[in-house]
């Protein structure tokens, strides 16, 4: 009896855990079997890891294998350890040297010619590889970019199992190690940066909306006919927002690799995410049949959700973004683990006055009945509208918008929010809230941060009139806090109060 043993790492959500991979190997009827919580995929591993074992001029075919995948409590899913359980097994075999493979982490799943392929989740599981103290992980070609975007990793690949095999005979003689291509990281320029506020015409009251929304994190919903910009404003949203730091980065990108899709580099513009209005709510919030996968919210991860057309999404789809609003991220129970995905976004709506879109000034062109138009009002309105903080009209742009002076571009705007975001930043303890969007009601609403009487005077009189409810309220004064930030004033003013208060009300749906 024998055993060799290496590293693979078990995945939930964006979160790995390294696992030892054993094979024991023993004399007896030749069997194949594998231990530890598999799903189906990894089951068929053994399959396989024959054929590629064959390919690579080592029969396993007579052998009694039994992996055991450790610790055997939590489930494994997928096909990226087929690779770690060919290693253990041709270690178990003695066709490798022990002690060469037991450190490694091997990441990729195998062809039935010995071929090393693509799995998704390279980045999270190379994360976990590195927080858990591992230096070097073998992934196949084709993700070597994306291993190498995590610091203090060797990551080394071989075409087929049968290079690796003779690299790490190599390795284990003294010999050169097999060569590590690890291209040099590089800052991908982002397409969002092509795009700048300067491109849109007229619109003053939607920029100044789209400026406080970024400078506090705030949601916000664009109301207006179609054809007004409402989407070219969202898109210009991230463009003057800060830019994520390098761990930010990191984890909106280790969402984006359970979906197969990882850029050359590390791209450091928030995300901007626009999903269909046909969109079902596992595409949007997450889940999934086989596996369970990140939705929308979960890729829009310090970046910008964009719901155009916002009426059009099913109630059902809405409603589910209520729970990741609130606590940044999305659970999703299954019969044996529950998976949970980061999801802190800032929500952008966009909507029509009603459904033929001319339902804006006076309506005179508007041919919808008044059924339809309190149908459509009925869709934007609840929980999830009440997060809004600011509610815009953004109206058609005139011949004279176009006129006008080419408006600000978004480095200057970008320029204003970081000094809005500096004060919050200085403002509120750096381990609690970041920005006046997550201030809980209460602290503003009590010394040391309560406003005198006189300036919140117009907000508690909605308060009493119930044109504000006391979430409202708090919306209100967390979004004047905003304005105050971005105007550079130490407290709000009368006006800041007065201008949160209108962006609370004005842009609502008229039924
Ligand atoms: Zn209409």
């Amino acid at each position: 009896m024998s055993i060799g043993v290496t590293r693979g790492v078990a995945l939930r959500g964006i979160t790995g855990r390294v696992v030892d991979v054993e094979c024991h190997s023993g004399q007896g009827l030749p069997t194949f079997e594998i231990g530890g919580l598999p799903d189906t995929a990894l089951r068929q591993a053994p399959q396989r890891v024959r054929a590629a074992a064959i390919a690579a001029g080592h029969s396993l075919n007579q052998r009694q294998l039994t992996i055991n995948l450790s610790p055997a409590s939590i489930p494994k899913h997928g096909t990226s350890f087929d690779l770690g359980i060919a290693v253990a097994a041709l270690t178990a075999c003695e066709v490798l040297p022990a002690a060469t493979v037991r450190p490694i982490v091997h990441l990729a799943e195998l062809g039935l010619d010995g071929r090393l392929r693509h799995v998704t989740g390279i980045l999270p599981a190379v994360l976990a590889a590195q927080e858990a103290g591992c230096t070097q992980v073998v992934v196949a070609p084709s993700d070597v970019a994306e291993a190498g975007l995590v610091d203090g990793i060797t990551v080394s690949t071989a075409a087929t199992l049968e290079d690796l095999v003779d690299g790490y005979r190599s390795l284990a003689k003294g010999e050169p190690p097999p060569p590590a291509s690890v291209p040099p990281e590089h800052v991908a320029a982002s397409e969002g940066r092509h795009l700048d506020l300067a491109d849109v015409s007229g619109q003053h009251e939607a920029r100044a909306a789209l400026t406080l929304a970024a400078a506090g994190g705030h949601h916000l919903l664009l109301n207006g006919p179609p054809g007004s910009g409402k989407t070219m404003l969202a898109e210009r949203l991230v463009t003057i927002l800060p830019p994520l730091t390098r761990e930010q980065a990191l984890e909106s990108l280790a969402v984006r690799s359970l979906l197969g899709a990882v850029p050359a580099g590390i791209d450091l513009a928030p995300p901007f995410v626009a999903p269909h209005h046909s969109a079902s709510v596992p595409s949007l919030v997450g889940g999934g049949t086989a596996a369970v996968l990140p939705g929308a919210v979960s890729q829009a991860h310090h970046g910008v959700l964009f719901l155009d057309e916002a009426a059009e999404f099913a109630g059902s789809a809405l409603q589910a973004l209520r729970q990741p609003l609130e606590s940044g991220e999305v659970v999703v129970a299954r019969a044996r683990e529950r998976v949970s995905y980061p999801a802190r976004v800032q929500l952008v709506l966009a909507a029509n006055p009603c459904p033929c879109g001319e339902g804006f000034g006076k309506g005179l062109n508007c041919r919808c009945r008044p059924t339809e138009r309190r149908a459509y009002a009925a869709r934007l309105s609840g929980p999830l509208m009440d997060r809004m903080d600011i509610q815009v009209q953004v109206p058609k742009v005139s011949l004279a918008d176009l006129r006008e002076d080419p408006p600000d571009s978004s480095e200057a705007v970008a320029a204003r929010v970081m000094q809005a975001r500096s004060a919050q930043a200085a403002r509120w303890p750096a381990d609690r809230w970041q920005l006046n969007s997550h201030v809980p009601g209460p602290v503003l609403r009590r010394a040391p941060w309560r406003l005198p009487s006189a300036t919140t005077r117009l907000l508690d009189r909605a308060l009493e009139l119930g044109q504000v409810t006391l979430r409202g309220y708090d919306r209100v004064l967390r979004l004047a806090w905003s304005s105050a930030d971005l105007h550079g004033r130490t407290i709000p003013s009368v006006d800041d109060v007065g201008l949160a208060l209108m962006y609370r009300t004005q842009g609502a749906v008229a039924a």
